[in-house]
């Protein structure tokens, strides 16, 4: 048995991770018959051409590393996107790509003991903030908390649209000098689209890096990638995720700058991306007219689901993603929340001010919207 001295563990975690709070990922319980609409993941399956690509390969290949730099992928999406390979890489999932953007951009915080006069701590400050608007993905502030970065954090409009410059510049607590800006877009988890042409005027005036956060892109009807392609400080990512039914996989991607995605890739694992990720997402990019198909129904979903909640008393906002953000009557989202498990729908309550009135429900099949239309029927 390893024999530890008196000195407790504790004080060999550094006190930045002892205090830190970690990401809570959404429940993935094992209940017999539950209907799972609480991580936004796609309901329907890989295209059976990708499931065969990832058979094929469980081979003798396993015992070798995969291609570093997931050579064949970046050449697929790279002609998807009409850009070159050197404009992208590929991460394993984006949430990874995004933790990498905090420590290649983003300076740590010191102590203004460190600095000898105001100027020259502003700009230090500046340096080290990661900034992002609220609500968004709750990832960002543990990114910049891992790193120790400086956070700001700006509120979206009530109705989760995006503050003009006007208003960003007249107090929204907004920084144009941040090292790097996160932007979730369309907008989780409100659910919202933001206009190109909006984020280009924000990412014109930001002096640090933007990333702009593109994991719903495919269920909304424009995306900022020309953004990436055009303006040497803007990233934009994207997820085979959340579309492309490949959670399990976990293969995300950054465009943007080559500079900028050549630093990442300096920072990166070598080998970050698995070789089976690598397969089942170049066989997805080989057939997307199966998951083309899959987002119109998943939109058709959304847009009938949104009306039946309505008619029931729901405040649903505007979505352009595969969720919607509900605002239930009568009772508090988070007994809503119970009530909906009681009747085996798992749907997602955060607690966060701007949204604990609402829950956050996937877009499922039409017959998962069924049931939960029925069960919200049923809990009135
Ligand atoms: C799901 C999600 C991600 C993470 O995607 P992975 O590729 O699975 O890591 C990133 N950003 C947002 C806003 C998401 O909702």
């Amino acid at each position: 048995m390893l024999r530890m001295n008196s000195r407790s563990p504790i004080s060999l975690i550094r006190p930045l991770v002892r205090r830190l709070h970690a990401y809570v990922p959404g429940e993935q319980p094992k209940i017999a018959g539950l209907i799972k609409l609480n991580t936004n993941e796609n309901p329907f399956p890989p295209s059976p051409k990708v499931l065969a690509a990832v058979k094929n390969a469980v081979d003798g290949r396993l015992r070798l590393y995969p291609n570093p730099t997931a050579q064949s992928l970046r050449e697929k999406l790279a002609e998807l996107h009409g850009c070159a390979p050197e404009n992208i890489t590929v991460g394993n999932g984006s949430d990874e790509l995004l933790a990498l953007s905090v420590r290649c951009f983003v300076e740590w915080k010191r102590d203004a003991r460190d600095v000898w006069h105001l100027r020259g701590l502003q700009l230090r400050l500046a340096k080290a903030t990661v900034q992002y608007f609220t609500p968004s993905y709750s990832l960002y502030p543990v990114l910049a908390d891992i790193h120790g970065a400086a956070k700001n954090e700006s509120s979206l409009n009530p109705d989760f649209s995006m503050p003009g410059l006007e208003e960003l510049r007249r107090g929204k607590n907004w920084r144009f000098d941040a090292a790097l800006t996160f932007v979730t877009t369309p907008n989780a988890p409100g659910g919202r689209g933001y206009k190109t042409s909006d984020l280009e005027k924000l990412c014109r005036a930001q002096k640090g890096v933007v990333v702009l956060d593109e994991a719903y892109a495919d269920f909304a009807d424009e995306n900022a990638m020309e953004l990436a392609l055009k303006l040497p400080n803007v990233l934009v990512a994207r997820t085979f995720s959340k579309a492309y039914s490949l959670c399990f996989q976990r293969v995300g991607y950054f465009a943007g700058n080559t500079e900028l995605i050549a630093a990442l890739d300096k920072i990166r694992d070598s080998y970050n991306v698995n070789g089976l990720g690598q397969i089942a997402a170049e066989a997805t990019l080989d057939d997307l007219d199966y998951y083309r198909a899959n987002f119109k129904k998943i939109i058709s979903t959304r847009e009938w689901l949104s009306g039946e909640l309505k008619e029931l008393g729901f405040r649903v906002l505007p979505s352009r993603t595969n969720f919607i953000l509900a605002g239930p009557p009568k009772f508090p989202a988070d007994n809503w929340l119970q009530k909906l498990r009681d009747q085996k729908i798992l749907v997602r309550w955060f607690s966060a001010p701007e949204v604990r009135d609402y829950l956050r429900i996937t877009i499922g099949t039409q017959s998962d919207a069924l049931a939960l239309a029925q069960a919200a029927r049923a809990t009135l």
